[in-house]
């Protein structure tokens, strides 16, 4: 999926969750997070196909992230009140980054048990139209379960 998908995606889904822009806006900061840890692909050829062999292994493996979650949900037991927004803004972007791990995985394979061995469906190509087709759905589906009903939602889009 592309980046602005995942981000597209990841913000509609905390958004209607959690119906706040600031944990929202911390999901989509850690949408790109699981490639962002990769580095960008090499140009040259045979640095490329390295790099390749280790695309979404370790950085697309989520307990990695869960258990950086607990983590920052425990340091909530050693820092006082006042500092709670900063493991919790560090939880959404960490959410963000399984929800990016998730949507890699139906679009092609990432790893569940093992960061080596990987698992996916391919509902439809990276950058392909119905891509596209799929985000606008999962907006759609956002917006209804927000909004409830399907008249309120068509009201809501004028028509
Ligand atoms: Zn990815």
């Amino acid at each position: 999926m592309k980046w602005i998908n995942h981000q597209i995606v990841t913000g509609f889904i905390v958004s209607t969750a959690t119906d706040d822009a600031i944990f929202t806006a911390s999901a989509i900061a850690g949408a790109v997070l699981p490639d962002k840890v990769e580095g960008s692909p090499p140009k040259e050829n045979k640095a490329y196909w390295k790099w390749r062999k280790s695309h979404r292994t370790w950085s697309h493996y989520p307990l990695i992230y869960i258990a950086l979650i607990a983590a920052a949900q425990f340091s909530k037991t050693l820092i006082p009140d006042s500092y709670f927004l900063i493991p919790t803004l560090i939880t959404y972007a960490l959410i963000g980054a399984l929800l990016h791990i998730a949507e890699d995985g139906i679009c092609g394979k990432v790893p569940i048990f093992t960061p080596s061995k990987k698992y996916g469906i391919k509902l439809f190509k990276v950058g392909s139209r119905s891509e596209y087709f799929f985000a606008a759905l999962i907006i759609l589906i956002c917006l209804f379960a927000r909004f409830g009903d399907i008249d309120s939602l068509l009201n809501l889009l004028n028509f």
